[in-house]
């Protein structure tokens, strides 16, 4: 397929998604195709005044918006969840167009954002508080949540529409508006999302004007919202890079963060497991979404017993995948999203190759020429956890290692800076219960033959240490986009004070 029809399939996407040709055209920010390194529109970016403006605007409508009941705000959020699956194929094609995703991961994003829609829909009659037993005779004592204010959404380009859903979904069902700025590299999905939404908001008649928009905009138009006092929670979903800045400068002025930020998630492979199922499950972790995603497997340690079968399994895999142009073939692995990306899979794999590692696959596999870039996933067989192993490289690239004693496995899964998503792949109880134990697994997902990525939204999503330690989803992750008051009501005629504390002023 051609350049120039790649970009009259974006105009045309577009346009059935709701965004006028217009939009695309004229403005100073290039957006491009990682399918085939084309330029397929230039979007405009939004001033720093602009984006005061928007979230002042935001601001007031939080404060009609946060009196307006709980299940009526589902309702919005039911309305956002059908317009979401009249338009899942445009979208989904239009994820795999602007992000490189295979076909059923673009859909899949998309239905994503359905499901959270529904969960969003129930939870908005569930916005419950706890009664608590008080000391004190003749009192009640009690937890209400109350909507926060403007949510500020930060995110990556690696999901570009879900992780707007997961909070869209429930700021607005907790009384709180929305403001939020997408990754300069994917900034069609979220016009596209924003239109869907305009569908959404016109059907239910009554929104606050301002309540939930977009604004596009790089790092610094970024800043302009993390700095913004009127943004009661900044929600960052990006590199750990990013949460270093992000965190303390919402820090500074006391506001609140969910930070979702970066994974080195590991998987260990015990003498037990099922060895046809942690083949797949691995195979789908560190190759699926071309390695670009916050879960993908990245480090696996595999008993010494296991380990020649496992390798040989794996190297199988890594060399039989098909790697393709999304759009045009039915190839499991796309491309990464641009050049600086195979420029850290390349400088990654130099570096494992200097302290030993030994590399299959991972070379670079012309599909669309020189403007795209394309590789085959790489297995590295490391001697031991060390160098670029230790990071995140948002690439495909697998490192393994052997393990003799199973403390050590884990110790060496909990060893990296990171805490997002882990398994372990054994049909021993003992080992399998250990790993979800308090000594086990250090991170925020902790999976039991089940690979490292593909989380469900009924689940806190989030993880530990340099992930940030933010939740977002499903449990009772809503509690971060709303304020707990306790309250104490006295139906009483005395006034006892608590701890028996006396203060008698007669
Ligand atoms: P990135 O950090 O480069 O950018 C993410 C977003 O942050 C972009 O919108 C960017 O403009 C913005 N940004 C960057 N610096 C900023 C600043 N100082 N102030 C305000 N905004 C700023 O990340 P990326 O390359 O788009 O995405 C890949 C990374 O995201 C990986 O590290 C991946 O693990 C992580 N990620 C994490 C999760 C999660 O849920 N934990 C999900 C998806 C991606």
């Amino acid at each position: 397929m051609s350049a120039s029809s790649r970009k009259s399939e974006t105009i045309e996407l577009m346009g059935k998604l709701g965004v006028k040709p217009e939009a695309l055209e004229g403005g100073d920010l290039a957006v491009y195709s990682p399918t085939n390194g084309e330029k397929i529109a230039d979007v405009k970016k939004s001033s720093a005044s602009e984006i005061n403006a928007q979230i002042e605007k935001a601001h007031e409508a939080f404060k009609k918006w946060r009196t307006v009941p709980g299940p009526r705000r589902g309702e919005l959020v039911r309305l956002l969840g059908e317009e979401l699956r009249a338009a899942k194929d445009d979208l989904g094609r239009l994820v795999s167009l602007e992000a490189g995703k295979i076909p059923s991961e673009g859909a899949g994003e998309v239905q994503e954002m359905i499901d959270i829609c529904d969960f969003a829909v129930g939870l908005s009659r569930q916005l419950y508080g706890l009664t608590i037993a008080t000391e004190r005779q003749d009192h009640r004592m009690m937890e209400t949540w109350h909507p926060l204010g403007v949510v500020g959404v930060i995110s990556a380009f690696n999901f570009p529409v879900a992780v707007w859903s997961w909070n869209a979904a429930l700021a607005l069902a907790c009384g709180n508006a929305v403001v939020w700025k997408p990754s300069e590299k994917s900034p069609l999905t979220a016009l596209a999302c924003q239109a869907i939404l305009d569908r959404a908001l016109k059907k239910f008649g009554d929104a606050p004007e301002g309540l939930i928009t977009t604004f596009i905009a790089e790092r610094d138009g970024g800043e302009v919202m993390v700095d913004h006092e009127k943004v009661a929670l900044v929600s960052a979903t990006g590199s750990t890079r990013m949460g270093r800045q992000v965190g303390p400068r919402v820090a500074q002025r006391f506001g609140r963060t969910i930070l979702e930020l970066g994974g080195n998630n590991a998987g260990i492979v015990c003498p037990s497991a099922d060895m046809d199922m942690a083949v797949r499950a691995i195979a789908f972790g560190a190759m699926g979404t071309a390695g670009q995603r916050c879960t993908t497997t990245r480090r696996l340690f595999v008993h010494e017993s296991v380990y020649d079968d496992m390798v040989a399994q794996l190297k199988k895999a890594y060399l039989g995948v098909t790697i393709g142009d999304p759009l045009s073939s039915d190839a499991l692995v796309g491309p990464l999203i641009d050049k600086e990306a195979g420029d850290n899979m390349e400088k990654a794999l130099e570096a494992a190759k200097a302290v030993g590692g030994k590399v299959t696959g991972g070379e670079r596999v012309d599909v669309n020429g020189d403007a795209s870039y394309y590789f085959r996933p790489a297995l590295v067989e490391m001697p031991e956890q060390t160098g670029p192993m230790l990071e995140e490289t948002f690439a495909p690239i697998l490192y393994v290692t052997k393990y003799s004693d199973f403390e050590d496995a884990i110790a060496m899964q909990n060893a990296v800076g990171a805490g997002l998503s882990s398994c372990i792949f054994t049909l021993n109880v003992r080992e399998a219960e250990t790993f979800l134990s308090a000594v086990g697994s250090d991170c925020g997902i902790t999976n039991v033959n089940i690979g490292t990525s593909g989380a469900e939204v009924g689940g806190a999503f989030g993880g530990e240490k340099e992930t940030g330690g933010g939740r977002e989803s499903g449990s009772d992750a809503w509690k971060a986009y709303m304020r707990r008051a306790t309250n104490t009501v006295n139906y009483g005629t005395a006034l006892p004070l608590a701890q028996g504390v006396s203060f008698d002023i007669d």
